[in-house]
């Protein structure tokens, strides 16, 4: 049985960047987290499909090692997302949400699945979230949230109940504005932390990602890359790279949790660098290895002898 679980959407992806687009490609929250994931971790896969899902997909989440025994096909249409960027590659901007088999879906937790130590609550109705987290048995080590403006409009209140019960939320910076009613991005910060979550991950795009964490704040610059392609999918996969190396180590302190946030950056680094899944599929674990320790070289004040 895998440490990780999570719970998000996959879904049928339509996005247009200035580079280029793709139609009803592979994403999904849950999708990017759990690939990312395994690059680290066992993760087991909690979401709904409809029957129109392609097995190709299926297939590449298995041949990832990703366990997928928790996702349903469901009678009906997967869930759709169609975005566009412009050049400020930093904001997504949604142009259709079909929630179709995620309009009814109710997860429900198979008994081996209410003990995992490590629950990752991806972006999704937060009516969902709430409702995962309440039928574990066992309060996990770590339970860490994502969301989004949708749901920051639609479902406020729910939103509300699932933050005061996390450890963790990872939030993109405008959204983490949105959500604390604040433009300044380090009162944002600490009023999302005083909803509940004990540590905050605000993640700015192109200029990195911020992390406060039991009252200290903690910085990272995003890698410096000459190709981006696609931002989608950057926020969950930098989740994945989050949180699967802190149930890969089992630890949750505040040294792992920078190592983490740097792990995180590393694998979004490579996310971007191609549509859909494509950069990730390509990766190897020596890659994030040698672009970890790059990470460390961006930032270090003394010039490392070579
Ligand atoms: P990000 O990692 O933040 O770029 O998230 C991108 C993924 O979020 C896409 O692959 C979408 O399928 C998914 N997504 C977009 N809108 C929603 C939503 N309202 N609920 C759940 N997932 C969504």
């Amino acid at each position: 049985m895998p440490d990780l679980l999570v719970v998000g959407s996959v879904a049928l992806d339509s996005v247009a960047t200035p580079f280029g687009a793709v139609r009803e490609a592979l994403g999904g929250s849950a999708t990017f987290f759990s690939y990312a994931a395994s690059f680290f971790t066992g993760v087991r896969l909690l979401a709904t499909v409809g029957e129109d899902f392609p097995r190709e997909h299926l297939d590449l989440l298995r041949g990832r090692g990703v366990d997928i025994a928790s996702l349903q096909v469901s009678k009906g249409r997967t869930f759709r997302w169609a975005g566009e960027y412009g050049y400020d590659l930093n904001e997504a901007k949604t142009l259709d949400t079909q929630l179709n088999v995620f309009a009814d879906f109710k997860p429900v937790l198979a008994p081996e699945l209410r003990r995992i130590p490590y629950l990752f609550l991806a972006n999704i109705d937060p009516a969902l979230q709430l409702d995962v987290l309440h039928q574990m048995d066992e309060r996990p080590r770590l339970v860490a949230l994502d969301t989004m403006n949708f749901w920051i409009r639609g479902k406020r209140e729910a939103l509300g109940r699932v933050l005061a019960e996390v450890d963790v939320v990872t939030i993109n910076d405008g959204e983490a504005r949105e959500l604390a009613g604040e433009p300044n991005l380090v009162r944002a910060t600490r009023a999302i932390a005083a909803m509940g979550p004990k540590t905050v991950v605000v993640k700015r795009g192109e200029y990195g990602a911020l992390m406060f964490s039991d009252g200290a704040f903690f910085m990272v610059p995003a890698y410096p890359l000459d190709s981006v392609f696609d931002p989608t999918g950057a926020g969950d996969s930098f989740a994945g790279g989050f949180v699967g190396y802190l149930a890969a180590t089992d630890r949750v302190d505040a040294p792992a949790m920078r190592q983490a946030l740097v792990y995180g950056s590393v694998i979004a680094s490579f996310a971007v660098e191609d549509f859909s899944l494509n950069r990730l599929i390509r990766l190897t674990r020596q890659e994030i290895d040698e672009r970890y320790d790059a990470f460390g070289d961006l930032t270090r004040l003394e010039a490392s002898p070579r």
